[in-house]
């Protein structure tokens, strides 16, 4: 017999999927299945470590979600834009998060440098991160380890700083602190998620 490919199991997973959790929380999906409402915009990376709903415990429903190499928010991306619209706008979303994670291998290849040509211009976006990290890493003497996850970290600020910055976002910050904004860390050694900017404390604190 001919052995299973990932694609076999990946649909093997979803008749598990739909014998299991979908008929056991049939009313749940059933809701789901008119519309959708989820609470939260997840703005993550693309790697395929950090599963947005497995890593917080969440049923599909719970959160909209943009992934792309690195957990960028880039000016002139209408992908990301677009749906930072429908998701604040129409589903009026009140939390974003911005996670990214570490041994994030668009991370390594900004502080290492990269020749592709896309991925290179992609990860220009997040040069300023660079900068700030090479001047404390220099101040602090940081290994590579404690750099990258010092550069990971400082992505994540700045990548909130674009966010807060787009117009869109800018205009409903003026009249309210929604939608809040949260940075936070994902470890794929632990599995654990770390805060690094608490969009929670922030109601009235939000033009930080
Ligand atoms: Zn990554």
């Amino acid at each position: 017999m001919k052995e299973k490919s990932t694609v076999d199991h990946l649909l093997g997973g979803n008749d598990q999927f739909v014998a299991e959790e979908f008929h056991r929380h049939a009313a749940y999906y059933q809701v789901l299945a008119k519309r959708q409402s989820p609470k939260v915009l997840w703005i993550g990376c693309s790697d395929s470590r950090v599963s947005e709903d497995v890593i917080t415990g969440s049923r599909p429903g719970t959160m909209f979600v943009h992934r792309n190499v690195a957990n960028i928010v880039a000016f002139n991306d209408v992908n990301v834009a677009s749906i930072i619209e429908y998701g604040v706008v129409h589903l009026k979303i009140e939390d974003i998060i911005v996670c990214g994670h570490t041994r994030c291998g668009g991370i390594a290849a900004i502080e290492d440098g990269v020749h592709e040509n896309y991925i290179a211009d992609w990860l220009c976006i997040a040069s300023g991160a660079k900068e700030t990290v090479d001047r404390i890493a220099a101040e602090r003497n940081l290994n590579r380890e404690q750099k990258l996850e010092l550069l990971t970290a400082e992505n994540v600020k700045l990548q909130i700083k674009h966010l807060r910055s787009l117009a869109m976002i800018k205009n409903m910050h003026d009249k309210s602190p929604l939608p809040r904004i949260h940075g936070w860390l994902y470890r794929v050694e632990t599995g654990k998620i770390e805060v690094l900017v608490d969009g929670r404390e922030s109601d009235l604190g939000y033009r930080r």
